[in-house]
């Protein structure tokens, strides 16, 4: 394979940048750092910042440019959008396009009704959707999720639990599974719904409630969402009933791609650099410890070869091949990066600095460094399992073995 982008794909890349050098600009607040959402995820300050960038996007028609003709996008090239999202994660802006995993699943299972409804907000960033996959007794098991939908006339009638929504107290629609046939074996019995969690007015329907679920920092991250006879009317059904399973795994996989990663942390690690250059830490430049220089250097090395496992991603997907292990190995390189060496190690070179959190005065980069240290070991679990699934792919698909 070739691992340089074309001549056409680097211009566009420096396009890309001057545009993001013009019309981003993250206001101190500590957008999109890292793959789930930030700290300032809930501020309406940053939310409004986040929002002004992506019409920009919209309006300069690079906001659905992976979006098939058909339904109103660019249909650009796989190598293009590699480049767009690389130089977004890069400078740390807004992700540039639709949330992918839903998107994905209503294009391939969702009816004319459900595209003409949803497709053309998306596309203009105006709705927000949270997942409803995980239960309490449902999570790298998910299929033995327990929500009860039955059929009433025009709707279905949903009642039982979920948890770890992601932000779903700011969520506009709601992508649930449920069980419609309690008798089926456990994946055949699943439907697929599209529920509205607030009105214009922002009241939640009837019968639903979300409890706020904390991460270790004291952040509303998650909900706990409580369904006790919620109507969902019929027409927003995705896919077909009692096979929502399928329906839903084209959601996961579009959740499990994700080639920006690498890039996300080297403009990370460039702008830590950046700040070693011109702080001293305790009177002493920390850039002078051969010991850091070493770790760096090393940390850099692992990084670039994440980027190539990306990338390696990246032009097999051009080359209309499907990157099943490869993406595995990607994505988990990327994950174990995370959570083992990039956070820990920029934590540590700064010391004591390295645990303060947001809001800290001290906090270099408003602890960026902190927080994201002790939020990187959820890495891996979101996305349905991903800590197990990455090596089971590798291990039956890339190397054959069996189950
Ligand atoms: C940041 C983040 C965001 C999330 N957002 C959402 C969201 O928006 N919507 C949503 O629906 N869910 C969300 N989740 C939930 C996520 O999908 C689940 O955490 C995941 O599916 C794992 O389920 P669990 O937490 O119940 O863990 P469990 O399935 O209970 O697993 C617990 C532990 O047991 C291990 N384990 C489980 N089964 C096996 C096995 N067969 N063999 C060996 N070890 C095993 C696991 O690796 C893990 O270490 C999110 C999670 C995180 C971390």
């Amino acid at each position: 394979m070739d691992f340089k982008s074309s001549k056409e794909d680097e211009e566009f890349r420096l396009e890309v940048r001057q545009f993001i050098q013009d019309n981003w600009d993250p206001k101190g607040f500590l957008g999109h750092e890292m793959a789930v959402r930030s700290w300032d995820f809930d501020n309406p300050l940053s939310r409004e910042n986040d929002k002004e960038f992506t019409k920009k996007l919209v309006d300069q028609g690079w906001y659905t440019m992976s979006w098939p003709k058909e339904y109103g996008g660019g249909d650009y090239p796989l190598s293009k959008q590699f480049v767009y999202t690389e130089e977004l994660a890069y400078a740390g802006a807004p992700g540039g396009s639709p949330a992918s995993n839903i998107t994905g699943a209503i294009m391939m299972h969702g009816s004319d009704e459900a595209k003409k409804t949803f497709l053309p907000k998306m596309a203009a960033g105006d709705i927000e959707w949270a997942q409803g996959f995980s239960e309490p007794n449902a999570g790298t098991d998910l299929a033995s999720l327990q929500t009860r939908a039955v059929e009433d006339g025009d709707d279905y009638v949903v009642t039982g639990q979920k948890i770890w929504s992601s932000a779903a107290q700011l969520g506009d629609w709601y992508h649930v599974l449920v069980r419609t046939d309690p008798d089926a074996p456990k994946h055949r019995g699943i439907t697929y719904l599209m529920m509205n969690l607030k009105d214009e007015a922002g009241e939640r329907p009837e019968g639903l409630t979300l409890r706020p679920l904390y991460d270790m920092m004291g952040r509303w991250r998650w909900c706990e969402v409580f369904m006790d006879e919620v109507r969902v009317p019929k027409k927003y059904v995705l896919g077909e009933v009692n096979r929502g399973w399928y329906a839903a795994m084209t959601t996961l996989n579009f959740e499990r791609t994700g080639t920006e990663g690498p890039v996300r942390h080297i403009g990370i690690l460039d702008r830590f650099l950046d700040m070693l250059k011109t702080t001293k830490f305790n009177g002493e430049s920390l850039l002078e410890d051969p010991l850091v220089k070493h770790k760096i250097a090393d940390l850099r090395i692992r990084l670039e070869a994440d980027r190539m496992l990306a990338v390696r991603v990246a032009w097999m997907q051009a080359q209309g091949e499907v990157p099943q292990s490869e993406g595995a190995i990607s994505g988990l390189a990327n994950q174990i990066t995370a959570k083992l060496h990039f956070w820990p190690l920029l934590a540590k070179i700064l010391q004591d600095y390295g645990i303060l959190n947001v809001g800290e005065e001290r906090a270099p980069h408003n602890g960026l460094y902190g927080g994201y240290n002790a939020i990187s070991l959820s890495q891996g679990f979101g996305g349905g399992g991903g800590i197990l699934l990455g090596p089971s792919i590798i291990a039956q698909r890339g190397l054959g073995l069996p189950r």
